[in-house]
């Protein structure tokens, strides 16, 4: 792993900022995710939905930030609960933090009751043969870990219907019922006025009621903006924590989470007249400058945001200012136009901002045609991943020299923030 810029050896003759700006030249990218940025939104979203219980869904590597190095960093703030898809998810989450609970919505499927034992992480059941075959499993092995049920209110994906839900009540007032959570989904929880919301919450609050005693969770990030009714014992944002606006109709209540630097490898000039890149799409009408920076679509930068004579692509930041995509984007390189920068105030090995310094998730989605999570969700695997961030002072519960004793090993380097590059911009 020499090429992992937060690994490099020291060579003795380079500083540490020169051996990680070596190491960071092999790349074309740099990707930050800022985990104290997380925090913080994880903190605001608690806060808005306290006194239910705020976990967090980190799905899908997080939606894209790191799995592991989110739970870890949310773990130490105090989240007790998370959210993944699968089982394989579940086993990378569960090695790094050993004592949260773990949710896994795929559910339970044939052989697969060992896995969740053997991590303890718990399935959402969302269908009455899957529940039976969980039900075979724990009288087999005794195994007492628990599982979430899913009720279906509106979205016809997962979950028990309303009258399937209804016929497992009395196993639930029968008591040692192993049901730890009872939940839905929201619909079209990011559309303030939509009717649908006020439906799912109807039919959820009906039925949730009836699972005495079991903590019910019904909105994702957005829900937890429709206010305290749907936020139930428990809620479950996702998105939010990375930085994509849970309330598109207003402003953003989230902090930026990811930031994402490309570098120029080559700086060129055309006459008026020649086109760029395949195709010949985009036709400089002045004589232009070019910065061709180390980026293209194999990187989750959609070809979506290439710009042509008739339409405007994305922005980038080069030196401070906004200058547009020229021409389409390539697998591993995107053309810039900067010609309205001063002369020489972008060069070759310069870094320029892709994400960041103003250019949120939400609007790159906007070029991208799709959604924040799905921006996220692409972020490429070529980038130097670095982390910010998120060590926290945990609370002092025990006598100092208690402590002193159990002190754990010192955390992975990955954990440490890597002081940051020495990035130009
Ligand atoms: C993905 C997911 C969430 C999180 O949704 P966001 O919109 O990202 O906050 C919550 N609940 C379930 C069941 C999900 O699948």
């Amino acid at each position: 792993m020499a090429s992992d810029p937060k690994t490099i050896p020291q060579s003795g003759l380079l500083s540490a900022e020169a051996s990680q700006a070596a190491a960071l030249a092999a790349y074309g990218g740099v990707l930050t995710v800022d985990l104290d940025a997380i925090i913080a939104n994880w903190r605001k979203l608690e806060k808005t939905a306290v006194p239910a219980e705020c976990s967090a869904v980190i799905k899908a590597d997080a939606y894209g930030c790191g799995a592991a190095e989110v739970a870890r960093a949310l773990s130490k703030a105090g989240c007790k609960t998370f959210f993944v898809a699968t089982i394989e998810e579940a086993r990378k989450v569960r090695a790094a933090v050993p004592e949260p609970t773990i949710y896994v919505l795929s559910g339970y499927f044939q052989n697969t009751g060992e896995h969740y034992a053997k991590i303890n992480c718990r399935p959402v059941i969302g269908d009455l043969n899957e529940l039976a075959e969980w039900d075979v499993f724990c009288r087999r092995t005794g195994w007492t870990g628990g599982a979430a049920v899913h009720i279906d209110t509106g979205m016809n994906r997962l979950g028990l219907t309303l009258a399937e839900a209804q016929a497992i009540i009395p196993r639930i007032n029968a008591g040692d019922h192993g049901i730890t959570l009872v939940m839905s989904h929201l619909v079209s929880a990011e559309q303030l006025n939509s009717p649908v919301n006020a439906r799912q919450l109807a039919a959820f609050r009906g039925i949730a009621s009836e699972f005495s005693g079991v903590p019910a969770a019904l909105a994702n990030s957005s829900g937890i903006f429709l206010g305290a009714p749907f936020q139930f014992d428990m809620v479950r944002p996702g998105a939010a924590l990375y930085g994509v606006n849970p309330t598109p109709e207003a402003d953003n209540p989230m902090q930026q989470v990811v930031d994402l630097k490309a570098r120029i490898v080559q700086i060129r000039t055309i006459e008026r007249g020649e086109t760029v890149g395949y195709g010949g799409t985009w036709t400089a009408r002045r004589p232009t400058k070019l910065a061709i920076i180390a980026v293209g679509y194999a990187d989750g930068y959609f070809r979506a945001a290439s710009s042509n004579d008739g339409t405007r692509g994305a922005e980038v930041i080069v030196a401070g200012k906004r200058c547009p995509v020229a021409g389409r984007i390539s697998m591993d390189l995107i053309a810039i136009d900067i010609t309205d920068l001063p002369p020489n105030a972008a060069r070759r090995g310069h870094m320029v901002t892709l994400l960041g310094e103003g250019i949120t998730v939400d609007e790159l989605a906007h070029h991208f045609g799709t959604i924040g999570y799905e921006v996220l969700t692409s972020l490429g695997r070529r980038y130097a991943r670095l982390y910010k961030g998120g060590n926290i002072v945990e609370p002092v519960t025990k006598p100092a020299a208690a402590q002193a004793v159990e002190q754990p090993p010192s955390p992975p380097s990955i954990e440490q923030p890597a002081s940051p590059p020495p990035l130009r911009s």
